[in-house]
């Protein structure tokens, strides 16, 4: 009895052992097993099956119309979590579509991974002519911030180890993972399957700065009477909202977010220098830099923008070659913007004086005259709306639902909204970024909503909805409480150009007429609005977040309203060359 008894258990185990398991599982079971639950895709071959037992294992799975707007949507849902987002693709042209979301994302520092599927590797280097043939690794290298490829379905685990890691550590960004066809159905043992995962451990570990950086940084804030902080959205995503209030507080000293760090202090807040940014910029002294790059978005430190004193730049960033990069940094601090800007608290010790009346009570002065400025501006009410009368509208009904997420792309949508619509709460602005590129919108949209169970109000320029304007259908698949704002002014910057020959075509720059968006989503079932007064704007944003569905509002702008580029006049090409 005793015999047969320890057969059958060993025949059991000998059951175990040859259960075998694919490349598909195994790809889920790493992803799961590092608290990846959701991803953003868009299935075709190889990656079908993938995406199905992705979700048939628990996986959130939210397939998108087009590739670029689900890696947008990974993309934020990074930024505003610190793990990578997903994004999953076919191969070639899908994989390229995803591209341009996983290059945002790196110039952004959001952590993302794409991975795709790929086709043979022998066929491809040997350039055959597969089904849809492409060198993916390669083409992704130069746009990522780290690629990888895995060949053996024993190594997934590693390598999705590997794309999690270079994701997050470090300043975040774009990472690449080719998965050829081959691998997803390659068979292994279920056991060593097992075996091969692996769960990360503290994927970006705490990067405390030097003492003497910090000890430098404060000597420099010491010797500053008209010191300034300017809040990037590295401080944003860093999630160290309450140490970096109590260093603006503590330290007295006047701020400036950028369009990203907004609410990280609410923008109501006595400190914020947000309404006399130009004065601020030009007459500073000293400028502490958290996680904000001095990037074109900042005139890269120098010129008229920054006034005619030269400034002594304390920089805090995890990155250290961010240092120098555009103007001398006298003071850098290198490290986790946590642990950064807790040191730089601690070091504001008796020495340390808050700046004088003269230097607050100047800003106060000049952002009470922009203000009234503004609030005039504002008040007036134009018929067609312009985009201040439609703003004023949204600004107000926001005001009351600081918990809302706000999505911001265009031109003149982008560059009024920013400085018109206040912020309240951390990491709830997203926008066009680092490239200040336009094709964000739906996919940001969509990505915050799922991400956060909160609704969304995006508020997009005509020509900026164009990008993504099919994911509409996607918003309301999902049933996502996502309401779009269309400031439509029928065409790209404005409607009213003219073709200079009199021929049948339009203007480059015209769209069609009174175009009326609202009613393209109710071909997928969501509640259109058009609106055009601030009246009937306000009316049917209250309903469209009440309603916490998907919905759309096609606010009806003055047609000659807005300039060419925005705020970016001086970048085109022409007019550059008329300044000189
Ligand atoms: P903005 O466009 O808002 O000015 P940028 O994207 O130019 O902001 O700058 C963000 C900076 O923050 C980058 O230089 C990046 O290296 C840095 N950064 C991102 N995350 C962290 C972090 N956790 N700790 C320190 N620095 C960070």
């Amino acid at each position: 009895m005793a015999e047969a008894d320890s057969t059958t258990a060993e025949e059991t185990l000998n059951q175990q052992t040859t259960e075998t398991t694919d490349g598909f599982h195994i790809v889920i079971d790493a992803l799961k097993l590092n608290d990846l639950n959701t991803i953003f895709g868009l299935v075709g071959i190889p990656i079908t099956d993938l995406a199905r037992l992705a979700q048939a294992e628990g996986m959130r799975f939210i397939g998108f119309r087009h590739e670029q707007h689900a890696g947008n949507a990974a993309a934020i849902a990074g930024f505003m979590t610190q793990k990578p987002g997903i994004c999953l693709t076919v191969s070639a042209p899908g994989f390229l579509n995803g591209l341009t979301a996983l290059a945002n994302a790196t110039t952004n520092c959001f952590p993302m991974i794409l991975i795709s599927g790929s086709s043979e590797r022998e066929i491809v280097d040997l350039q055959q002519g597969d089904y849809e043939e492409m060198d993916q690794l390669n083409a992704a290298k130069p746009y990522a911030k780290a690629a990888y490829r895995v060949l053996h379905a024993e190594d997934i685990g590693i390598g999705v180890a590997r794309a999690i890691r270079a994701a997050v550590s470090g300043r975040p960004g774009g990472v690449y993972l080719d998965l050829p066809a081959k691998l997803l159905a390659q068979t292994l043992d279920a056991v060593k399957a097992q075996q091969s995962l692996v769960r990360v451990v503290d994927a970006a570990p705490r990067q405390l700065p030097a003492p003497e950086s910090v000890k430098r940084a404060i000597d420099v804030l010491k010797s500053a009477k008209r010191p300034l902080i300017l809040l990037g959205k590295g401080a944003a995503y860093a999630q160290a909202d309450a140490e970096i209030r109590a260093f603006v507080e503590q330290s007295g000293i006047p701020y400036l977010p950028m369009s990203m760090a907004k609410g990280l202090l609410p923008d109501t807040h006595e400190q914020s220098a947000s309404a006399a940014r130009s004065f601020v910029l030009q007459e500073a002294d000293v400028v502490v830099l958290i996680g904000a790059r001095l990037n074109w978005l900042l005139a890269h430190g120098k010129g008229k923008t920054w006034g005619a004193e030269p400034k002594k730049f304390v920089q805090v960033d995890i990155s250290p070659t961010e240092i120098d990069s555009n103007v001398a940094i006298a003071a850098p601090v290198i490290g986790d913007i946590g642990s950064c800007v807790a040191a730089l608290r601690a070091g504001l010790d008796a020495g340390f004086a808050k700046p004088g009346a003269e230097w607050t009570g100047a800003i106060a002065e000049r952002k009470n005259k922009n203000l009234a400025k503004m609030a005039a501006t504002l008040e007036k009410n134009p018929s067609p709306m312009n985009f201040h009368s439609a703003l004023r509208a949204i600004r107000d009904v926001l005001k009351t639902r600081p918990d809302i997420n706000v999505v911001n792309e265009g031109a003149n949508t982008l560059d009024y909204a920013r400085s018109i619509i206040d912020m309240y709460e951390p990491r709830k602005r997203f926008d066009s970024g680092t490239w200040g590129i336009m094709g964000i919108g739906m996919g940001f949209a969509i990505g915050a909503a799922v991400t956060s169970g909160k609704p969304v109000v995006a508020i997009e320029g005509d020509s900026a909805f164009g990008f993504s304007g099919m994911e509409l259908e996607t918003i309301c698949r999902y049933d996502l409480p996502v309401c779009t704002i269309i400031f439509n002014n029928n065409g790209v910057y404005r409607g009213t150009d003219v073709n200079p020959t009199g021929g049948k075509d339009v203007a480059p720059t015209v769209f069609v007429k009174g175009a009326r968006y609202d009613r393209m989503i109710e071909a997928f079932g969501g509640v259109g609005y058009n609106a055009t007064t601030p009246e009937e704007l306000t009316k049917a944003l209250l309903e469209a977040i009440a309603s916490g569905k998907p919905t759309l509002i096609n606010a009806v702008i003055d047609e000659a309203a807005g300039t060419e580029s925005g705020r970016l006049t001086n970048l085109n090409p022409q007019s550059a060359a008329m300044k000189k």
